[in-house]
């Protein structure tokens, strides 16, 4: 991949949102080790159509995302494919961390989180909070369990280790380097997140 533009670093706990046309590459490098982002898509002509774990579940038969998955719509268009992939473990289990889990989950009041991240990112796209979906969990790890049960492992993701995403069609795209301190989700510690944007080849 020709990485042409200057790299944007997302911040440990801030978000990102921009343009990705067709035919474009979004390189997500976890630089420091162990940082989940949470990725969401929309359609560029129609944000009402928006990435959707559950059909990506159900279109790729599988609750981990690895390289060659594809990244299916609330209408089941295909919406980018991850094309390389050096971890190949990201989640499409949870919810984006919130305003509205933390009080419940850990007791704290007014903790950034991935939804306020992205709802502020993608706020000069006209993208309202209420059309924002589960994201991709990238470099996310939940262990289940037979019984099934879930549990938030440290991600595999290494320092410098890296997902390149393709779109297959124009889309609107938003990232959180995920804010989560309070169980493993980030290895109990927020680092930023790189990201390279390749033009169509
Ligand atoms: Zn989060």
């Amino acid at each position: 991949m020709t990485i042409s533009s200057e790299p944007i670093i997302v911040k440990g706990g801030s978000g990102w949102a921009g343009p990705m046309p067709k035919g474009s590459v979004l390189r997500i490098t976890d630089v420091a080790g162990q940082q989940v982002g949470d990725l969401v898509l929309f359609r560029e002509d129609d944000v009402t159509e928006r990435f959707s774990q559950a059909n990506t579940r159900k279109m790729e038969n599988t609750i981990y995302l690895a390289e060659g998955s594809r990244l299916w719509s609330t209408r089941c268009s295909v919406l980018a494919e991850i094309e390389r992939d050096t971890v190949n473990r990201h989640d499409i289990l949870s919810s984006a961390c919130s305003p509205y889990d933390y009080p419940i989950r850990f007791g704290i009041a007014d903790h950034r989180s991935c939804l306020a991240n992205l709802c502020a990112a993608l706020k000069p796209y006209g993208i309202p909070e209420e059309l924002i979906p589960d994201p991709v969990n990238v470099f996310m790890r939940q262990e289940l369990s037979t019984d099934g049960t879930l549990s938030v492992e440290p991600p595999r993701s290494r320092a410098g280790d890296h997902v390149d995403i393709r779109f297959a069609i124009d889309c609107i795209a938003g990232i959180s380097a995920c804010p989560q301190d309070q169980n493993a989700c980030n290895g109990w510690q927020i680092t930023d997140l790189r990201l390279d944007l390749a033009p169509p080849a």
